[in-house]
């Protein structure tokens, strides 16, 4: 059975994971990235998970040098968002009247998933894979992590960036007796991506529908756009069991034939929405990150970049502190005072819209279009919504 002594530990080499494996080698840590899945690396198809990635995010991904991979003609600019009320409230956000090129840009998770990846120095960082940690033990000056394949590793901190199931996570509750767990939204995330008749023009859209679920479409290059319908687990099955025509016929429908008539590209899946918000992101010799850490609903499109600015955070703090004991709490309290206001107010936001457009009701429903229209009403408002969600 082999032993390996590294400085950091992280477990989970998702988009999250793998960034900020990938930005700590560049420092002067020893860096284990332990991964469960043999292989991340495929890109085929158009994929159906898609991400609207925040000007702060893709400041990161460029200083892990995986930006720079993407293929330009798989990202798609956001230019305007359009929202819409279950009256006929709407919202427009518009990135040239913000100064901008566009608010967020639409990449692939398999796409980004494969810079990332590319980008990692097999030289300076050690990457076992396939391999999940079976073992934890933590004393007060190091973490001992034993892997299925029978390896032991040893470090000064463990990273869990090992998704919304996480172990890492759960170990920690289990040491530390703590009960949080995730909160069921009651609805399921339909993703799936279509060509459309007409052209997006960049527009990215939004619909609150009387029933209580949520529709976005969000464009991908050349005619076509990719769907993410949050709604009730029944209505995600009878979804997924349509037939392709018939499913494309009623998103068009949903989404008031903005797009034309639309035909499906990739098949349909369907992904549980939780919430998760913990009392703590660290402690002595352990951190969490990504989903791990935090689970917010989809409508706001912005897990993932809550996650790469964690990664960023984290990173940032131990680079600046490379002959300190990175698991210090010290160090660790202070990535987590960098995070735990924006991470609150994501929470917050998106359990809050999701509550105000599930609630039966003419004043729930008179309020909640008003404030649609109001804001719309606010250039002031608009622009630091729009500043705050570029990061
Ligand atoms: C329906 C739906 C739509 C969404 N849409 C958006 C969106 O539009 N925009 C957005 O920003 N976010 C969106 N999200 C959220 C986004 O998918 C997540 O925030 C993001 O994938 C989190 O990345 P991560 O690296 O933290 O976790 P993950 O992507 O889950 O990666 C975790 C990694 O850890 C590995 N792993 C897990 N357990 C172990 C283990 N025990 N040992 C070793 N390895 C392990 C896994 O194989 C995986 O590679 C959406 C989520 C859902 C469900």
């Amino acid at each position: 059975m082999s032993e390996l002594q590294v400085d950091i530990i992280v477990v989970g080499g998702g988009l999250v994971g793998a960034s900020l494996a990938s930005r700590l080698s560049a420092g002067q840590h020893r860096v284990a990235l332990i991964e469960g899945h043999s292989s991340l690396e495929t890109v085929g198809d158009w994929d159906q998970r898609i991400y609207a990635i925040s000007r702060a995010s893709r400041r990161f991904l460029q200083d892990c040098g995986a930006w720079q991979r993407l293929d330009p003609a798989r990202l798609a600019p956001i230019r305007q968002m359009r929202i819409f009320g279950d009256q006929r409230a709407e919202l427009r956000f518009d990135a040239h009247g913000a100064g901008l090129n566009e608010l967020a840009i639409i990449t692939e998770s398999r796409h980004l998933q494969h810079a990332i990846w590319q980008g990692l120095d097999r030289d300076r960082l050690t990457l076992i894979q396939p391999a999940r940690p079976q073992q934890l033990h933590m004393t007060q000056d190091r973490v001992s992590l034993s892997l299925d394949q029978g390896q032991t590793l040893h470090g000064k901190l463990l990273v869990g960036a090992d998704g919304a199931q996480s172990w890492v996570r759960q170990q920690w509750q289990r040491l530390s007796g703590s009960q949080q767990q995730a909160e069921a939204y009651g609805q399921s995330g339909v993703v799936a991506n279509f060509s459309c008749s007409q052209p997006h023009q960049g527009t990215a859209w939004q619909w609150f529908q009387p029933d209580g679920s949520i529709l976005a479409w969000l464009p991908l290059p050349g005619q076509r756009m990719s769907m993410v319908w949050s709604c009730s687990p029944e209505r995600a099955q009878s979804l997924l069991a349509l037939d392709p025509a018939s499913l494309a016929e009623q998103v068009a429908a949903a989404g008031q034939h903005q797009l034309g008539d639309l035909q499906l590209i990739t098949p349909a899946a369907a992904f549980p929405l939780r919430a998760l918000v913990l009392p703590k992101l660290t402690s002595p010799r352990l951190a969490l990150i990504g989903d791990a850490a935090h689970l917010v609903h989809p409508l706001a499109g912005q897990g993932v970049n809550l996650g790469f600015q964690d990664a960023r955070d984290l990173a940032q703090v131990l680079l600046q502190h490379p002959s300190v004991d990175p698991g210090l709490p010290s160090l660790l309290q202070r990535y987590e005072r960098m995070r735990r206001f924006d991470i609150l107010a994501m929470h917050g936001v998106t359990k809050s819209l999701h509550r105000l457009f599930n609630q039966p009701g003419q004043l729930p429903r008179w309020l909640r279009n008003t404030g649609l229209t109001l804001t719309d009403r606010l250039p002031l408002l608009k622009q630091e919504l729009i500043r705050h969600a570029l990061g």
